[in-house]
């Protein structure tokens, strides 16, 4: 079931998720709090992993994506992104199925560190990076043809890339029969471009962003507190206390850093 649009670390994070086997907080039953580490609501599951109201942007931008990209909408976007059916009883072609598991293995990725180096999660930041994956991926393809053209040049075998292979992924890529990159397609183009932007615009905020969370988690202690130590009073009534200073942060190491050596393998 892989496709030749992504490789077996991103198969291993879809089987993964396929076979609920990456962790979630409520897969240990010993911990106190199995809260949704993102939005802090709904319990940890791996179902939540594709409806966590702090993830939907990450897949929302990935559907729009794609209906710009000619390849409409799956009547249902949590069975599109588990099992990548896109039409009723039927599959996603390969570079659908190829982005969805590019894009759920950023967001895992994302989402753990979270947890282990304290990072924030940037719905821009995993957007770009899964537009890029599939790129990387297709420029890899392309390189398989191309191989596979110059084994051929002195065998019996066919010395064209078949037809439909270089048309295959047309809406994305422009190959001729030797399997030669005339380009990415304009809308994938300004699609990857307008989506690095925005990563950079999200990073740059960063630290406005980190402040606003701190704040948020700061307000949630203090309720909670506030609960202890008197259960009767109403709750948000008692003032705040002061804000912890606003440090200016440098955005975590890692974080800004593009290209694959910040797709740490999830697991
Ligand atoms: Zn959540």
């Amino acid at each position: 079931m892989g496709t030749p649009l992504s490789d077996p670390t991103e198969e291993g994070a879809f089987f993964k998720g396929l076979h609920r086997a990456l962790y979630v907080r409520d897969r240990d039953p010993t911990l106190e709090d199995q809260k949704c580490r993102l939005c802090k609501k709904e319990i940890e599951s791996q179902l939540h992993l594709h409806k966590c109201k702090k993830i939907k942007p990450v897949w929302k931008a990935i559907f729009k994506a794609l209906k710009r990209l000619g390849y409409g909408s799956p009547p249902h976007h949590t069975l599109a992104t588990i099992f990548n059916v896109w039409a009723p009883n039927k599959l996603a072609s390969p570079e659908i199925a190829a982005l969805l598991r590019h894009t759920f293995r950023h967001i895992y990725a994302a989402f753990t560190r979270v947890e282990t180096d304290g990072h924030l999660f940037v719905p821009e930041l995993v957007i770009s990076q899964s537009l890029r994956a599939l790129k990387e991926a297709l420029r890899r393809r392309a390189y398989t043809i191309q191989r596979m053209h110059a084994n051929r040049k002195n065998t019996s075998l066919p010395n064209a890339i078949p037809h439909e292979a270089a048309l295959q992924y047309a809406s994305l890529i422009e190959m001729d029969e030797q399997g030669n990159i005339a380009g990415f397609s304009p809308t994938f183009d300004a699609i990857t471009e307008e989506a690095e932007r925005d990563a950079k615009a999200a990073m740059a905020n960063l630290g406005d962003r980190q402040r606003a969370e701190e704040r948020q988690r700061a307000k949630e202690r203090a309720s909670r507190k506030r609960r202890r130590d008197d259960p009767q009073a109403p709750q948000g009534a008692a003032p705040l206390p002061p804000n912890p200073p606003a440090a200016p942060r440098p955005p975590p190491a890692g974080l800004a850093r593009g290209g694959p050596g910040n797709t740490r393998r999830p697991d």
